[in-house]
């Protein structure tokens, strides 16, 4: 059964790529007569609704991982027309009260899936649900940078306070990570019906990737050198290397600084080129002018990673960026509506890198809940940030992912001392996990981008390369830069 005939991927490929099966494996789970049987659904469209699941799904769901998954909202695409057989394992509510049967069982132990499980996971991974419009005081040119600090804590606390009354304000942290948890029921059914070993996903036998990164957002940053170096001084006691990303506005003041840190092993990436949150959008030729800027960071330091101002992101931006760099880490894997400025409703859904929809850009999601986030909530306990950031972690090591921690070198909200507490706690248990693999986000793209050819050549030459260790592979030595492709 050969079904790439049209060079889409064949129904669910895209799933035992992911966790780096082989052809053979796919072939024996998916398709007539095997475990796991789904088909493409030409008419599918996005539905949104709350997912309830029997009990013999839930328990493969593996809660703990996961979540509780009895109640969440969440994205699928479904097919009304579908007259699903076999005994239903999971449904979709909709808010129009309509139940739809999502996963059925066969009475020969099959599992049928009745959404497209392909185009859910690429709907809900590239957020394509975001409406991606300007919020209201970016329309009206004001940059939040310039006001005193208590009209912004003013603004900041009337939003989330607006969120909380209609109801769309939850918990801090991972939430509910639709992406990871459909993959995983499928390596569940995987595993539990054959013995087939799918490809590890970080180097050296590591169970999980950690990583951390600065936002340096305005030049006080480097005014006051004071504020970089009590984070840069626990990243090294840690043994940990870090990302810094920097607005090149502030490049020349910062200069001396970030010649430092490179020169330490330190990797500086590129955070748009003043932090006046219009970057995503910016008409396309004062955006493309913009991004182009990143080159003076390119020729420096090997710039190959974004974060974008505030996180606001559209699909024209990823366009411009991925033009000129390599990674990108604007998103969250799932929040769930903490607070503005980053879109409501916002994340991806999982905690592993992906390539963001029609570019080469990997996305590394940004997952360990931030400073900011604490300070809006009003949490000011180290211990209480400490344990929840934890929390989250486990989640992530269970799945394999990314802990990916952001801490922003600004006199507001980091550096209050409890933070900078919490932070040399979260970095000293992460150094000392064994089973964490320490990296930089760059190194996570080249890593990631290597295990991905990896597993294109077992797919198409029936043998991998099998990526085993970082350094063996050359892995820590920076590609060649993209500086000609910037104009
Ligand atoms: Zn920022």
């Amino acid at each position: 059964m050969d079904m790439r005939q049209d060079n889409k991927p064949s129904i669910l490929e895209p799933v035992f790529r992911f966790w780096g099966y082989s052809r053979k494996t796919y072939r024996d789970m998916v398709g007539p007569g095997c475990a796991i049987q789904s088909e493409r659904l030409l008419f599918a469209v996005p539905h949104y609704g709350a997912l309830r699941f029997a009990r013999d799904v839930s328990e493969l769901i593996n809660t703990d991982a996961y979540g509780l998954v009895q109640f969440r909202q969440s994205w699928l695409l479904i097919d009304e027309t579908l007259k699903p057989e076999g005994k239903p394992l999971a449904w979709i509510e909709t808010k129009k009260g309509h139940r739809y049967p999502i996963i059925t069982r066969t009475s020969d132990n099959q599992f049928h899936f009745w959404f497209d499980v392909d185009r859910t996971i690429q709907f809900v991974q590239n957020e394509e649900h975001l409406r991606h419009a300007a919020p209201l005081y970016v329309k009206l040119g004001v940059n939040p940078h310039r006001l005193p600090r208590h009209m912004r804590d003013l603004a900041f606390h009337g939003m989330h306070r607006l969120r909380q009354l209609r109801g769309s304000s939850g918990s801090i942290g991972q939430g509910f990570a639709a992406v990871d948890m459909w993959r995983g029921l499928i390596h569940r059914i995987v595993e539990s019906q054959s013995n087939a070993i799918p490809t590890p996903f970080w180097p050296d036998g590591k169970k999980y990737a950690c990583a951390a990164s600065h936002d340096l957002d305005t030049v006080q940053c480097f005014i006051k050198p004071k504020l970089l170096e009590q984070f840069r001084s626990i990243d090294e006691d840690c043994g940990m290397r870090t990302a810094w990303m920097v607005v090149t506005g502030n490049l020349e003041p910062g200069r001396t600084a970030l010649d430092d840190l490179y020169a330490h092993g330190h990797e500086i990436g590129f955070h748009g080129t003043v932090h006046d949150h219009r970057l995503a959008f910016a008409p396309p030729a004062e955006m493309v002018r913009r991004v182009a800027e990143v080159r003076s960071l390119v020729s420096s330091y090997g710039t190959t990673g974004f974060r974008s101002p505030a996180y606001l992101r559209t699909p024209s931006l990823y366009r411009a960026i991925d033009v000129a760099l390599s990674y990108d880490m604007s998103m969250h894997d799932a929040i769930e509506g903490v607070c503005r400025p980053s879109p409501a409703n916002e994340g991806c859904g999982t905690c592993h890198p992906f390539f963001l929809h029609g570019t080469n850009l990997l996305e590394i999601p940004t997952t360990v809940p931030e400073d900011w986030q604490y300070d809006l909530m009003g949490i000011n306990d180290c211990d209480k940030i400490l344990s929840s950031q934890l929390e989250n972690i486990s989640c992530i090591k269970m799945r394999g992912g990314i802990a990916n921690a952001l801490t922003h070198t600004e006199p507001e909200p980091t550096t209050k001392p409890f933070m900078i507490q919490a932070y040399r706690q979260l970095m000293t248990v992460m150094a000392r996990d064994e089973q964490a693999w320490l990296a930089t986000p760059g190194e996570i793209n080249r890593w990631w981008r290597l295990r991905v050819e990896s597993i294109n050549q077992l797919w198409t030459q029936g043998v991998a390369y099998a990526p085993v260790s970082a350094s063996r592979h050359d892995l820590l030595l920076p590609k060649k830069q993209r500086q000609a492709a910037i104009h």
